[in-house]
């Protein structure tokens, strides 16, 4: 399929950029077909939150960092969404944070497995877990086959990031007691609500967001970092972001009624 070129004042020309990436992801088979739903679901929140990364994300973002820096074993988990928007944040966040990749599938297929290794090695990634040469161990409570994890990577891991993650394997991140981060545009999901840390934005805002604060937080003493970390409340984080969705929808309307009589 031909690439779209989307106009340059088109006024929705981010997120069909971003489209477009899950497309050309979807057809080196990087990207399951169920992975375009999930990225659509995704966009309509992304339209409810202004398509922009607001103050409240970022200090997820910052608090996402420190714990990762902070941790002992940290994993990055990576499935094919994720893959096809930000290899190359993904590869430069594994890198300043010590966190090894390791791929993990909910669709599994070994073509799906190879055209995400590949990508993730052309961004420069020289080590990836979760390929089925590596030894693996399963998660108790998860049936699907993404229950199966590397031996060196998230079974051993004390934090886990899993953007764009589904609930039941969150879940059962958490009672293996893993410490969860997540990116979901989505404040309801129940990743979002079992994770300890839930980044409200775009994966293609929020990876880089976290590279750069991954530069200038690297060195940073681990008390500074801690405070970072305790002071986080995922849970009026979650309340935050949905009444920041609430106002802005509320703004858009008003915003296109502006001068006409009620
Ligand atoms: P849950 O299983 O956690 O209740 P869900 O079933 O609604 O969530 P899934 O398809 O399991 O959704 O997970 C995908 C999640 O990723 C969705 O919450 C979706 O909003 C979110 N998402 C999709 N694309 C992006 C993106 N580009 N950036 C951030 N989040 C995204
Ligand atoms: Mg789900």
């Amino acid at each position: 399929m031909t690439k779209i070129e989307v106009p340059a004042d088109h006024p929705r020309k981010a997120s069909l950029d971003i489209r477009e990436k899950i497309i050309e992801g979807h057809e080196k088979n990087i990207v399951a077909t169920a992975g375009l739903l999930a990225h659509g679901r995704g966009e309509a929140f992304d339209y409810m939150i202004g398509e922009a990364t607001n103050a409240e994300a970022m200090d997820a973002c910052r608090a996402a960092v420190a714990a990762m820096l902070l941790a002992k074993r940290p994993v990055i988990s990576v499935n094919g969404n994720a893959c096809a928007l930000v290899p190359d944040e993904l590869v430069d966040l594994s890198e300043l944070t010590n966190a090894p990749l390791e791929i993990n599938l909910f669709y599994y297929r070994p073509e799906r497995e190879d055209a995400i290794l590949q990508a993730l090695l052309i961004a420069g990634a020289k080590e990836v877990l979760g390929t089925h040469d590596r030894p693996s161990e399963t998660i108790p409570e998860l049936s699907s086959n993404r229950r199966k994890v590397d031996s060196e990577g998230i079974a051993k891991a004390d934090v886990v990031l899993v953007p764009l993650e589904d609930g039941d394997r969150t879940e059962a991140l958490k009672a293996i007691g893993k410490f969860v981060i997540t990116i979901d545009l989505n404040p309801m999901s129940r990743t979002s609500v079992y994770s300890d840390i839930t980044i409200v934005d775009n994966i293609v805002r929020a990876a880089p967001l976290m590279v750069q604060y991954a530069r200038e937080m690297k060195d940073w003493p681990s008390e500074k970092l801690n405070t970072l970390v305790a002071s986080f409340d995922n849970r009026k984080n979650l309340n935050i972001e949905v009444s920041l969705m609430r106002d802005h929808l509320s703004h858009q309307i008003d915003a296109t009624y502006k001068g006409d009589e009620p």
